[in-house]
């Protein structure tokens, strides 16, 4: 009989990434066991802590990207985005940043679909998206996934993709603006908040026998929804919006 021969090396993740770990191996150095052949993604996969949320590892004080086949007995650190340690003179691991800020949303997250596309952002969501097809979707546009679900960021597919940590929706969009540094591109009034279509200005006398009486004598911008056929104005809207926006006090 073959004796498999085992190897191992010491992992140790840092910031926000343990919150991908169970406790026993969260803020410390670990060892990790494997048998054959294995590369840098595939052992971090099978940690549990999705590729996209890591910007750069060092093996023994060096940095390497994700294909590094382990030989054992490395000393491995990995890091999340850092916000303020210059690391261009090492590999960083993720992508550039998408100019076009575009997001899909998991299942769970439908009211932050709506903030998101409240400030601006196009954002699909649907509360019967399969994980397949958020993941192929995300590839073929271009558009990062948020959710709630670790296990959906685990495919190694996956380059653009957040787990929003915040519960509830207005701390989560405040997260995910962060996060991106979106605050510059907020477009509020753009887009429809029911279908993600952008809105587009309408002559008032289109929409005479849409909206009520009132708000027709009242306001002289409207805006109507291409696909959907929704009207919003820049009254009791617009001004709900801003309100909105100021409160998050970004
Ligand atoms: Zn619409």
């Amino acid at each position: 009989m073959k004796n498999i021969h085992y190897k191992s090396a010491q992992f140790r993740f840092y910031a926000e990434l343990n919150d991908f770990l169970p406790l026993a191996k969260k803020q410390r150095s670990f060892d990790y066991i494997y048998a054959g052949p294995l590369k840098l993604q595939e052992a971090i996969l099978s940690i549990g802590v999705p590729l996209s949320e890591i910007d750069l590892i060092l093996v023994n004080s060096k940095s390497v990207n994700l294909d590094y086949s382990l030989k054992g007995g490395e000393n491995i650190s990995v890091y999340p985005v850092f916000e303020s340690l210059d690391i261009s003179s090492m590999t960083a691991l993720r992508p550039q940043p998408l100019r076009d800020t575009r997001f899909i949303l998991d299942a769970h997250l439908g009211k932050l679909a709506r903030y998101l596309r409240m400030v601006g952002f196009d954002t699909l969501y649907k509360n019967d998206f399969e994980d397949a097809v958020i993941v192929q979707r995300s590839q073929a546009e271009n558009r990062i996934i948020l959710t709630r679900d670790k296990a959906l960021l685990r495919s190694p597919k996956i380059r653009h993709g957040y787990y929003v940590r915040s519960i509830h929706p207005k701390p989560q969009l405040i997260e995910v603006i962060r996060k991106f540094d979106l605050i510059s591109q907020l477009r509020p009034f753009s887009r429809c908040i029911a279908c993600n279509h952008p809105i587009e200005k309408v002559s008032k006398t289109l929409i005479f026998e849409r909206v009520p009486h009132d708000t027709f004598q009242q306001f002289h911008d409207f805006f109507v929804c291409k696909q959907c056929d929704k009207v919003y104005w820049e009254g009791s809207h617009y001004e709900r919006m801003q309100q909105f926006i100021r409160s998050l006090k970004i």
